[in-house]
């Protein structure tokens, strides 16, 4: 309750504010609540997903035209005005993103400037949408009867819309899906391993920061009655950027910040800085130019992290649901083929990393492939798991060919890995890091995540990993921070993260890097157990004793070659193996 307070609060505070305040500010909230429905979208895009945008304005521009054209000229209801507003939206931004999308680092922001200017010169230059004049009487919004003509009855319909975007935001976060999101930034490759189309989920957000856009241009247009295509420009789709940033780039309250924090700014700087100077002139982008830098040099997490300082502490959840267990994949008959791997070459330019690599691994094994530094081990798994496939030959898994298919969708025929170097989402906590990995196990959408009904689901995905956590003996960290661990039980997170999926083939590697003595013993144990259930596991690890103790058979590989396959017993007395470990030393 007491966490809850400051919200309460708050909600009181907007609630009966406008009752209250005179009309000038009534005017700057409903600003501030049309900025941060942008804003909003910008968190979801960029805060969270990592994907700049300097053309959220466009989008406003389009709900903004699309509704103020159809009200005027056709004379249409404004709430069909809203819904063809969207569908625009949708075809625009399902369009830019196909093609923008797809360009990395620094391309995808100056591809966003691109189409910002490009649809700002539209709606300026065509005619029916009344050029540079833009468009006048647009009509009043009606809500049940009810005539929203003053600013401090829209007040309300603008809140309650912002506010129905956050809880929408939040409850998606949270939630399957929201985890996929939360990945794209720093975890692609990671994601994708375990089944996320990482593509897929960029178009979604950048969907859904578009649709929050074109919103607030509909609530604007019917605020203000009239539209003209000044703000729906390039600079103003800066300013929606730097609202997400300053107030906090991956919290979704931080957006209410940012266009709060913002807009009074601006509105204060605008009123003072030419007198300050003597002279009139939009000084005050100079200052947010300064600022901007200061915060991103200062305080790159934005505001919001500030705020949530002078707050209660929230209790942390500290119980996962029992749940009703998820279904589980038919196991092959122990001994049965599960991986063939036939003349898989694999070059990086002039480097042959795999050169003609033969290796199976059956249902019920543990098959080691060891050698020394830079033998290739891991550039195998990436080729076996659709990583960084082949150059040349055959990678075949349950019978059927799999070289050439997307990493996730191997993961789906049910195999999964562990990375030699960890790739987990260090401020997740460790459950949901977890969690990550059953997500081909659940189906639920965005929507559904959005309006909260898949928590039959999501406490199922939930109960099992904390169940694969509590089987590697991490139970007690699930609610830390899984950057917060030693590196050791960082891997073991990862096998963790593998099991969730269900997998029958299991690549590690080098998995007992960086643990103790008896945590090897443990893992072990546990590579046994998954032996014992016909799991086949392909391992790569440095440590002879905990290989020899465990594998069935062993590969060695030495300058991308296989030298040498037996039984542990035989290659360990293999004098081409020995010479590759010992250099000749007897
Ligand atoms: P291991 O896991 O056995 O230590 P790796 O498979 O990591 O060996 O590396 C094998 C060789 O391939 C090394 O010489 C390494 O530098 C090279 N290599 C691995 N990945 C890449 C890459 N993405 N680009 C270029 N060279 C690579
Ligand atoms: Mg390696």
């Amino acid at each position: 309750m007491k966490a809850r307070l400051p919200l309460l609060v708050f909600l009181a505070a907007l609630t009966f504010g406008p009752a209250i305040l005179p009309e000038f500010y009534v005017t700057l909230l409903n600003y501030i609540g049309l900025y941060a429905i942008v804003a909003l979208g910008l968190v979801l895009l960029t805060g969270v997903g990592g994907l700049t945008s300097f053309g959220q304005a466009a989008f406003v521009g389009l709900g903004a035209y699309a509704t103020s054209f159809l009200t005027t000229a056709h004379a249409v209801s404004p709430w069909l005005g809203l819904l063809a507003g969207l569908g625009v939206t949708a075809v625009v931004s399902l369009f830019l993103g196909f093609i923008t999308l797809r360009l990395s680092g620094h391309y995808l922001p100056l591809g966003t400037i691109a189409w910002g200017i490009s649809l700002y010169f539209l709606f300026g230059n065509v005619e029916f949408l009344g050029g540079h004049t833009g468009i006048t009487g647009v009509p009043i919004l009606e809500v049940f009867g009810w005539k929203l003509d003053t600013g401090r009855e829209f007040y309300y319909l603008i809140w309650l819309v912002l506010l129905g975007a956050v809880a929408a935001t939040q409850n998606l976060l949270d939630s399957r899906e929201g985890r996929a999101i939360r990945a794209l930034k720093g975890g692609s490759l990671m994601a994708e391993s375990m089944g996320v189309d990482t593509a897929r989920t960029k178009i979604v957000i950048f969907l859904i920061a578009a649709l929050y856009a074109s919103i607030s241009g509909w609530l604007y247009a019917h605020l203000q009655r009239f539209v003209n295509p000044t703000p729906f420009g390039l600079q103003i789709g800066i300013e929606y950027l730097f609202m997400a940033v300053v107030g906090g780039a991956a919290h979704v309250w931080g957006a209410l910040v940012g266009a709060g924090l913002i807009t009074i700014l601006k509105q204060w700087l605008q009123d003072w800085l030419p007198k300050i100077f003597g002279q009139s002139g939009n000084f005050e982008v100079i200052f947010f130019g300064l600022m901007l830098v200061i915060v991103l040099q200062r305080a790159r997490e934005g505001i919001w992290p500030w705020v949530v300082r002078l707050m209660p502490a929230q209790a942390r959840d500290q119980a996962v649901a029992a749940a009703e267990p998820l279904p589980r994949r038919d196991m092959a008959q122990p001994g049965s083929l599960l991986l063939e791997v036939k003349d898989a070459c694999k070059e990086f330019g002039g480097l042959v990393a795999n050169n003609n690599m033969n290796l199976t691994v059956q249902a019920g094994e543990v098959m080691a492939l060891i050698g020394p530094n830079g033998a290739g081990k891991s550039t195998m798994f990436n080729c076996i798991s659709g990583v960084d496939p082949v150059t040349s030959g055959e990678v075949r898994f349950l019978g059927e060919r799999i070289d050439g298919l997307a990493s996730r969708e191997i993961a789906r025929r049910g195999m999964s890995r562990t990375f030699q170097h960890v790739r987990l989402l260090p401020t997740m906590n460790v459950l949901e890091n977890v969690a990550i990995g059953a997500h081909l196990r659940g189906d639920k959408g965005v929507m559904s995540a959005a309006l909260r009904l898949e928590r039959a689901e999501e406490a199922r995905l939930l109960a099992e990993s904390a169940r694969q956590l509590e089987r590697v003996g991490l139970a007690g960290h699930m609610f830390d921070e899984a950057g917060s661990l030693p590196l050791g039980q960082q891997r073991i997170l990862e096998i963790a993260r593998a099991l969730c999926s269900d997998p029958c083939l299991l690549l590690l590697d080098e998995p007992a890097a960086g643990l103790r003595y008896m945590e090897k013993q443990a893992l072990a144990e546990l590579l046994r157990k998954l032996r014992a259930e016909g799991m086949g596991i392909l391992l790569v690890e440095h440590d002879m004793d905990f290989v020899m103790g465990l594998a069935d058979r062993v590969v060695v590989m030495e300058f991308g070659e296989k030298i040498s396959e037996g039984l542990p017993e035989e290659v360990q007395n293999d004098p081409v193996v020995l010479e590759a470990y010992l250099g000749g030393v007897e």
